[in-house]
């Protein structure tokens, strides 16, 4: 097997620095980090030998060059353009050259059958509840609200928090999703912040987490926010970047424009927007804003967030399925707004960009369509596949502040790639790189993905993550979870309401 990265920038120490007490149903090796070994498949060792690797930032630089050789390159930075074949040069953590015919002494990813593009960004995600997915798929909003929100919640441990949001940024990461913006609704405690933390740590995904509130007496959200900048994000050179989760309170708002973050906020339904737009007016809304879902918002208030500078995350499937409203796609685009893309709740909805960037598209084109055979005339243009790709990369980029580092194949940014196969026979014969990647392909076109130039995936696997050790973590978790509730364990009994 062909060396691919220099083994000794994988060597872990043999000390674990966890704080985490090993509790019921987990070892406490477990809970010291899953996702071991992250290279260690690739250079055909054992995965046991990471075993004692610390939580930590996994982007850190790699000393050796790689070239991706040969793909069609999607870039989509606006200074370059898209290639029908080029290379991307890597060297440590960054983007050097995007160019085609680039020789270097390398090593060298063949590309020639892949599309390579910038990593999928998904803009929201409830990652703690990653042991729960698909248990509620024909739930309402309220549906969840009750149980998921109100039942399964508060029963969460730490070391649940921990398995939940590991598990869902593997899943991201599979899916060729190299950036996610966790917003776990989770912090009972402080312990249970530093469990979610260090859960997105040990995946090594480039993550914003969204420090969200939690439930019963020891919990000290927002406050605590400033232990936790302090103790996990005083560097801005590192994987993981801080924000608030908030809810419509304005001085949650105020304590995240104190420690400087950016703030992601839940807007459902016109109550909510007219809450929104009263602060507007009184000059809160402002470029550091980014609002979830924002169904039934009215025009004046998506001019404000264009005029203010706000970003948008809608999550599509999750608002058609479960009820939230339309997905606000027209409107957005109306105002000169382009969304980026979210998959929100697991425990409902698939969470990769394929499914979200299907569904924006075919629905903002029924849209129109509908418009155009009732006789309407001048309608705004259909959205093409090469919009919605944009929405899940450069505009994911752009409303987590991330996007001076990632988003487009820019030389200078960090390598954050995927690169799709365009051999498989979903896309077989491969005709267009944008229709195939939107209307054709799936999951399993995920080839190789890439995180600050450390490889996380390749040749359709992922490397050096212990799977069967982190599915034993999260039967285990959902177990605990649905036991306390007391939620049928049949996979057919659907009779509970929502399920
Ligand atoms: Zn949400």
């Amino acid at each position: 097997m062909k060396k691919f990265i220099d083994s000794s920038e994988n060597v872990a120490p043999t000390t674990s620095s966890s704080k985490s007490s090993g509790s019921a149903g987990m070892t406490r090796r477990e809970f010291a980090g899953a996702a071991t070994g992250m290279i260690a498949g690739l250079l055909g060792s054992s995965a046991g030998a990471f075993a004692a690797e610390p939580p930590g930032n996994r982007g850190q630089a790699i000393s050796q060059r790689i070239l991706l050789k040969g793909g069609v390159v999607l870039t989509f930075d606006a200074n370059i353009s898209d290639f029908e074949k080029a290379d991307v040069l890597i060297e440590g953590k960054k983007i050097v050259a995007v160019e085609p015919n680039i020789s270097a002494n390398a090593t060298v990813i063949d590309a020639s059958k892949m599309i390579v593009l910038p990593g999928f960004i998904d803009s929201h995600h409830h990652c703690y509840q990653g042991a729960l997915r698909n248990i509620q798929t024909n739930g309402l909003l309220e549906d969840y609200s009750r149980d998921i929100v109100g039942e399964a919640t508060p029963f969460y441990r730490a070391e649940d928090a921990y398995v939940g949001e590991l598990i869902s940024a593997v899943r991201a990461l599979d899916a060729g999703i190299t950036t996610i913006m966790d917003i776990s609704q989770v912090s009972h405690s402080p312990e249970h912040s530093d469990a979610c933390i260090k859960g997105l740590m040990d995946s090594g995904i480039r993550a914003v987490f969204a420090y969200a509130r939690g439930a019963g007496p020891k919990a000290q959200y927002p406050q605590d926010i400033e232990r936790l900048q302090k103790q996990y994000f005083s560097s801005a050179d590192q994987l993981l970047t801080l924000a608030l989760g908030t809810q419509l309170i304005q001085e949650q708002w105020a304590v995240a424009r104190k420690a400087g973050v950016r703030i992601f906020t839940h807007v459902v339904g016109r109550p909510a927007g007219e809450t929104i737009l009263s602060w507007g007016r009184s000059g809160l809304m402002r470029a550091d804003n980014v609002y979830i879902h924002a169904t039934g918002v009215s025009a004046e208030l998506m001019k404000m967030i264009a005029d203010t500078g706000g970003g948008l995350s809608i999550a599509s499937p999750i608002e058609m399925t479960m009820r939230h409203g339309m997905p606000p796609l027209q409107r957005a685009l109306d105002y000169g707004i382009r969304p980026s893309l979210s998959s929100d709740v697991e425990t409902t909805m698939a969470a990769d960009m394929f499914t979200q960037m299907r569904s924006v598209f075919t629905l903002q084109r029924a849209m129109i369509n509908e418009r155009a055979i009732n006789g309407e005339k001048n309608l705004p243009p259909l959205l093409t596949a090469r919009d919605v790709i944009g929405f899940a990369t450069v505009e994911g980029a752009k409303v987590t502040g991330l996007e001076p580092k990632v988003g487009t194949l820019t030389p200078g940014k960090e390598a954050d790639i995927v690169m799709l196969r365009t051999d498989l026979p979903n896309v077989l014969p491969f005709n267009n790189a944008y229709g195939a990647i939107v209307a054709h392909m799936d999951t399993s076109n995920v080839d190789t993905v890439i995180v600050a130039g450390k490889v996380m995936k390749r040749n359709g696997k992922l490397v050096g993550f212990d799977m069967d050790r982190i599915a034993g973590m999260a039967d285990r978790s959902r177990n605990y979870i649905v036991g306390k509730v007391g939620w049928p364990r049949s996979v057919l009994d659907t009779s509970r309401p929502g399920r």
